[in-house]
């Protein structure tokens, strides 16, 4: 099913679907390429049409290593597509479902790895903003670095700034996941260069501990969390490594460290990490927590059963939540990179104005109890559902309390200290 995309590359199979669209294996003038077709609602909209060809150079101009470059940009008929150079591999969401935890080595390699990609890409002005196990993708071809992981190199770089507009966004019904979210783009500030190490430490925090540090069940309780809650520790792992975390995870970008520093600093570790096991710890308790996604059991909020989530018995992925009601997953490759934070009302469906409800210390408890029997996981689920109408009722009252006083109620994170803000 050969496709001619422009005058110079023809798509021949599909590699993987993403939510702006879909990325096949190509052939161009200089050999393979993945091309990516952008969604043809997105490439139909001259105005964003115009955006890209607008960063054109921006799109193009970065190339270093550990970056999937883009080569090309076509525009033909209906078809917008952005040529990059072709990784074989996977991306590192796949190799996360199916080995839950990486040893503390790889996931530091990899997260060094990233660190890199994104310094460059600082250094030329570019934030990336939709950093996230989705868009790293891990070469197989390449040579295997510390713990066995192969280079890992960042993908969509530019894409996310280009299709997330307020227009946009108002006009399409869009789901995310908001686990990835630094706590300033919950307040509304602008993107820069601190929000992606943010996502970024969030993404080895998950890389270590199988979950991420704030995401689960309902999206306004996610968003909360990014802004009020402090980082649960996890047990066994070193504490130098930890600190690097914590610091980068800080609630005031400016404590946050840069791209280049943050890769010094983990490469450093490396050598203290070599042979150490995947570390033990389990998922928080969803069921106690209260919003945890057994909480948004399948289906619950969909209109429409044929585009309901995965089942009880299909895994599911935490966070993978739609934001508006009704709103259906795409995929599983969903990207906050649209998302907007949704008007209280659509939340609600009526709960507006209710008082935010403190959660009990020790809800969240990463490596308390042993990880559940699928049999325990799927009647938690089933109960989950009568607990959805109170879940979205904290959630929305907890998202409500964060935008009401902000920024009074954002801790600032006092265990850090040098504050390095590109
Ligand atoms: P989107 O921007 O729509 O989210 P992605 O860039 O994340 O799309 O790509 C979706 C999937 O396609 C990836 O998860 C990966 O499996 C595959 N893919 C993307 N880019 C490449 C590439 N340059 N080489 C090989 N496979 C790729
Ligand atoms: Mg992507």
């Amino acid at each position: 099913m050969a496709r001619k995309i422009g005058s110079r590359y023809t798509a021949h199979q599909i590699l993987g679907r993403g939510s702006a669209g879909t990325v096949w294996l190509g052939d161009g003038p200089e050999g393979p390429v993945a091309i990516k077709l952008l969604r043809e609602d997105l490439a139909s909209d001259q105005e964003l049409v115009g955006r890209f060809v607008q960063e054109r150079t921006a799109l193009l101009g970065l190339d270093h290593p550990r970056v999937v470059s883009v080569s090309d940009l076509v525009v033909d008929g209906n078809d917008l597509a952005l040529v990059m150079d072709l990784v074989r591999g996977t991306d590192l969401r796949t190799r996360l479902d199916r080995e839950r935890r990486l040893a503390p080595e790889a996931a530091v390699a990899i997260a060094a790895d990233v660190a890199d990609g994104l310094a460059a890409a600082h250094a030329a002005g570019v934030v990336h903003r939709d950093v996230k196990p989705e868009n790293i993708l891990l070469d197989m071809e390449g040579p295997l670095g510390p713990g066995g992981a192969h280079p890992a190199l960042l993908t969509d770089f530019g894409v996310a700034k280009l299709i997330d507009t307020p227009r946009r966004t108002r006009a399409t019904k869009i789901i995310g996941t908001p686990d990835y979210l630094a706590p300033e783009i919950v307040e509304g500030l602008p993107p820069r260069a601190a929000v992606d190490i943010y996502a970024l430490a969030t993404v080895l925090y998950e890389l270590l501990a199988g979950f991420t540090p704030f995401g689960g069940g309902h999206p306004g309780a996610v968003l909360r969390r990014h802004v009020t809650e402090t980082v649960v520790p996890l047990p066994g792992i070193p504490e130098e490594l930890w600190q690097l975390i914590v610091q980068c995870l800080a609630k005031a970008p400016a404590s946050r460290l840069r791209a280049s520093e943050l890769s010094a600093r983990l490469r450093d570790q490396l050598p203290l990490l070599a042979g150490m096991p995947p570390l033990d710890v389990d998922e928080p308790d969803s069921e106690a927590e209260g919003d945890g996604y057994a909480a948004n059991p399948a289906g619950a909020a969909y209109d429409d059963p044929s585009q309901r989530p995965a089942g009880p018995d299909e895994p599911r992925r935490r966070g993978a939540v739609p934001l508006v009601p009704g709103s259906a997953l795409d995929s599983s490759r969903d990207t906050h990179t649209s998302m907007r934070v949704p008007a209280p009302d659509e939340l609600a469906g009526g709960a507006r104005g209710t008082a935010r409800v403190p959660r009990a210390a020790g809800q969240r408890r990463p490596g308390s109890a042993r990880h559940k029997s699928d049999t325990v996981r799927r009647r938690r689920i089933l109960l989950g559902g009568a607990a959805v109408v109170i879940t979205a009722a904290l959630g929305v009252g907890g998202w409500l309390a964060v935008t009401d006083d902000t920024p009074e109620t954002v801790p600032q994170d006092t265990r850090q200290s040098s504050p390095a803000q590109p």
